[in-house]
């Protein structure tokens, strides 16, 4: 009892000790002095970077942690104060290689742009630009204008309208066209996607009540027409981008839908979600109605997103009729979610690429990967294979494994693309373990895991990520088993 009582009093005191001993923030700072001036790296960084570490410190001997009191110089501590200076450098917003074979990740940024229209994002946002400026007249123009045309030309719609997002596009649709009205839905379009975007609570902060028509898997024309009342402002499709009810199920074609809206004269609009401009079943996909085929069967309004299969940047496209389009464009919402310029310069630019509809397959990358054939995964999978093994790491399993890649992106949910992926099976370390220290990489590597192996899906990395995967991978192997 009396030894253990002085034991816990002799530990008391080494605690004590260490506290005192922790070196001083104005110390550290000192001692980094000579490199952080070389480096340029700003005061504040530094300090908060001791601050930082030090705390930790602290923490680490209040909780009784063993701490060697020669630990605690600041000679010692120089190498924790560089690695946290480097941690705050580094920006929060950084590119990943993205292994896992999901073409449209929502959680990865969407769609990647090509050069031609990151060049185009550059000079617009590096340089003045006629934005709002009508060069011909040299009076105030529309930001609009800029991209309305090629809309118009690309789709055959009369009138066109971009915003923020998709769901900015569906909530200003309904707002202008249906608020303090009723909009019938069928059950079965009721989607939500990526937990954020519900249609229900779309349609209820534009002020439209919704009605809701149909059962779960079959909805019948007579069902949206023995809902139409005085109150009834818009009849709404939902394309089922992440979900897809199979089996005993029918939808209204849109051209009946559009008849019926003819019929009362009320307006019909589809929410496309992707919509996207090529037909993809050539590539293995299902059938999916292009956003030209839903403009011409007739609707008057379409959205749908700038950022799934159109393969453009972050935007809410909205094809219509001029008059409604012209009483969208009117809302004072339109101001509050307008599209930036470097938005208006990256779509601009991939909209042209669609000029050429034989080679945007190749020069559109949401489109290269859908389109790129299997064989050509493999091959890259191949070289990714040879250069592990090259690198020869004994304590990591390679192998070539068939994966299925997706579509992704709330797009064609059950769609599966055939796709091949290098699968690690590391002995020395977890499957867990080597996920977690590639998401800690400089460049982090986001794989996924599968029967206990490490699955590199080659859908989605470039040809030109192939050689830095590689280098990324034996790095990480090689530090683990020092
Ligand atoms: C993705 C999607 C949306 C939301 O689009 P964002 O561009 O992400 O705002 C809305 N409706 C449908 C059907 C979708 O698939």
């Amino acid at each position: 009892m009396q030894q253990s009582t002085d034991t816990a009093h002799s530990h008391g005191n080494d605690r004590q000790r260490n506290l005192q001993s922790i070196p001083k923030v104005d110390e550290c700072l000192m001692a980094l002095q000579q490199d952080t001036a070389e480096s340029g790296v700003p005061a504040a960084v530094v300090k908060a970077a001791v601050r930082e570490v030090l705390a930790e410190v602290r923490q680490a001997i209040l909780a009784g942690r063993e701490m060697a009191s020669d630990s605690l110089r600041i000679g010692e501590l120089l190498p924790r104060f560089r690695a946290r200076i480097q941690h705050l450098q580094r920006p929060r917003l950084r590119r990943i290689i993205n292994a896992t074979g999901v073409i449209v990740h929502t959680n990865l940024g969407r769609s990647i742009l090509p050069r031609t229209a990151m060049e185009a994002i550059l000079e617009a946002g590096s340089r003045y630009s006629n934005l709002e400026f009508d060069l011909e007249t040299g009076r105030r123009g529309s930001r609009y204008s800029l991209v309305e045309d090629l809309l118009c030309e690309l789709t055959g719609a009369e009138s066109a309208l971009v915003v923020n997002n998709n769901a900015a596009a569906v909530l200003i649709v309904l707002e202008t066209l249906a608020s303090g009205r009723e909009v019938i839905v069928s059950r079965g379009q009721l989607v939500e996607i990526g937990g954020s975007f519900r249609i229900p609570d779309v349609m209820a902060r534009s002020g439209a009540r919704l009605v809701e028509v149909g059962a779960t898997n079959r909805t019948h024309l007579r069902d949206y027409e023995n809902a139409i009342t005085e109150e009834t402002g818009l009849l709404l499709k939902v394309h089922c981008s992440n979900y897809r009810i199979i089996g005993f199920t029918s939808e209204v074609a849109n051209e009946e839908m559009v008849a019926l809206g003819r019929r009362f004269g009320l307006p019909v609009m589809e929410d496309l979600g992707s919509g996207c401009f090529v037909d993809l079943s050539r590539f293995g996909l299902m059938k999916e109605p292009t956003v030209q085929e839903v403009v011409a069967s007739g609707v008057d309004v379409v959205t749908f997103s700038g950022d799934k299969l159109l393969g453009g940047p972050q935007a809410g496209i909205i094809l219509g009729s001029r008059d409604l389009v012209d009483r969208i464009k009117k809302n004072p919402l339109n101001r509050a979610l307008r599209i930036d310029k470097f938005t208006l310069a990256g779509l601009e630019s991939i909209l042209r690429l669609y000029r050429d509809p034989e080679k945007v397959m190749e020069t559109i990358p949401t489109l290269a990967m859908i389109a790129a054939p299997t064989a050509t995964v493999d091959r890259r999978a191949r070289r990714l294979l040879r250069r592990l093994r090259k690198s020869g790491h004994d304590t990591c399993g390679f192998t070539l494994a068939d994966t299925t890649a997706r579509v992704g992106g709330g797009a064609m949910p059950e769609q599966n693309l055939p796709s091949r992926a290098v699968a690690l099976t590391p002995t020395g370390l977890t499957v867990n373990r080597l996920e977690e220290l590639l998401r800690h990489e400089e460049i982090p590597v986001i794989g996924r895991i599968e029967d206990d192996r490490f699955l590199l899906d080659m859908r989605t990395v470039a040809d030109d990520e192939v050689v830095l995967l590689a280098d990324i991978l034996a790095r990480v192997l090689a530090a683990e088993h020092g």
